[in-house]
């Protein structure tokens, strides 16, 4: 096990000066355009793809950094050069995670590369997991994938919505009800392959930020798929519903809390997301202050705006913090006995929120227009406390955790 360290060895350093450099001059210099255009910025995914910070295989190793500061650093870096792009980037990588977590050998072998593409053609792929009626109520969600067992294939159809590249993905990962009598126990994920008949594209949302980020529904009309697109394959998913059903007569509360503890482990990485652009608003706001003159000297010379700063950078570096030990605490199998992965999720984006508004402030009238990018990274940062959990969501699994209570 690695032992918890603040300092990045020489080799992260390298990485993280090489992602900040693709983060400032190639994303920084675009977001504003394809904020505006409020589509995926293919031609950056390619840039990133042609560099290598586009492949599973930059992925994947910051994913198995033992010191769990790979995906963290990478993150915030990404982020810090804009988050609706570094999501167009990221995004596929959330997909391909859920294959790598649960599928076979030949699965992920197969589908990955089908969801990256490669420089030339670029490819995205999608994770499908709310729907219209089952957003944070995971549980009571509604698409269902039945058995065909003459042909071996499943049978899926639903609709899904807020799916990032949803429709526009070559591979789509679709979470769905396998039996509905063991609640979020009771899901499983399948494959959907490129072109397969069935599925399609529903609204595509028009979005407060994150506006490079293509979100949008995905409906399920019988779409067809061969039985080796079930994730980890047929005859685990039957023991592990036995398990299930076993456990559910057992005591239905160890069932929950085993569900949210695979939740949780992702959390620290969207809290990284959120600290990348909290830092970029401060960094703004700071440079701003110095240089804004007002009443014969800088504006940052009042403590009213210098405070305001110091509050902001204590609060980014605070919530790095979180999410620095909740992943090292992920990736070393430590159990988050206090829900340090919710935890670090909610500081960091209730900081972003924050600290971003108080950007905007600081940079007065500047900071209101098109003109300046706090007001874009305030929108931006407004996401980081809705998905992968809400705010509430987070303070309910910290507060259950903590008292072992039932909470509602
Ligand atoms: C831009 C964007 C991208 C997304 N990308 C994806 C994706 O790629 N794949 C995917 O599957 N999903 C994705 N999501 C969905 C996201 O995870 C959900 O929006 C989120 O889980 C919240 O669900 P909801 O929107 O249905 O809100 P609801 O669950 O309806 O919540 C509404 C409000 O009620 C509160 N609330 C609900 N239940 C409780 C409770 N028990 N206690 C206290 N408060 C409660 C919530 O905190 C929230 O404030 C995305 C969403 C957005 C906006």
């Amino acid at each position: 096990m690695a032992e918890f360290t603040m300092e990045l060895n020489d080799e992260q350093r390298e990485v993280r000066d090489w992602l900040h450099g693709f983060a400032a001059d190639v994303i920084r210099p675009a977001a504003a355009e394809w904020d505006e255009r409020e589509e995926t910025p293919w031609p950056v995914i390619q840039e990133a793809a042609k560099v290598g910070i586009y492949s599973l295989d930059f992925y994947a190793q910051q994913y198995f950094d033992p010191t769990g500061l790979g995906i963290p650093m990478a993150m915030e870096e990404l982020f810090w050069g804009d988050a609706g792009i570094a999501l167009s980037i990221v995004g596929t990588g959330l997909a391909a995670v859920g294959v790598l977590a649960n599928g076979t050998e030949e699965q992920i072998g197969t589908w990955i590369p089908q969801m990256y593409g490669d420089a030339n053609d670029v490819k995205v792929a999608a994770f499908c997991s709310s729907e219209p009626d089952a957003g944070s109520d995971v549980a009571s969600m509604r698409t269902r994938a039945v058995y065909d067992e003459a042909k071996d294939e499943w049978v899926l159809n639903g609709t899904k919505t807020w799916a990032t590249n949803g429709g526009i993905a070559n591979v789509h990962v679709v979470v769905a009800v396998v039996d509905a009598e063991l609640g979020s126990k009771g899901h499983a994920s399948f494959i959907v392959p490129p072109n397969t008949p069935g599925l399609s594209q529903g609204q595509k949302f028009k979005k407060h930020g994150i506006r490079a980020s293509h979100t949008a529904e995905v409906v399920l009309e019988n779409v067809r798929i061969p039985g080796s697109c079930l994730l980890g394959g047929k005859e685990k998913l039957d023991e592990r519903l036995a398990r299930a059903r076993e456990r559910a007569k057992a005591g239905g509360e160890r069932v929950k809390n085993a569900a949210m503890a695979t939740f949780e482990a992702s959390r620290p990485a969207v809290g990284a997301m959120a600290v990348g652009t909290a830092r970029a608003a401060y960094e703004v706001a700071l440079d701003y202050a110095k240089t804004r003159e007002q009443f014969g000297r800088p504006i940052i010379d009042n403590q009213g705006v210098a405070f305001q700063l110091a509050d902001m950078r204590t609060s980014v570096d605070a919530a790095r913090l979180l999410v620095w030990r909740a992943s090292w605490m992920a990736i070393n199998g430590r159990p988050f006995t206090a829900a340090e992965g919710s935890q670090s999720k909610l500081f960091a984006s209730e900081t972003a929120k924050k600290v971003t508004a108080q950007a905007i402030q600081i940079l007065g009238g500047n900071g209101y227009t098109r003109e300046y990018p706090v007001e874009r990274m305030h929108r931006d940062a407004a996401i980081y406390t809705i998905f992968e959990g809400t705010s509430e969501i987070q303070r309910l699994v910290i507060a259950r955790t903590l008292s072992g209570m039932p909470i509602r």
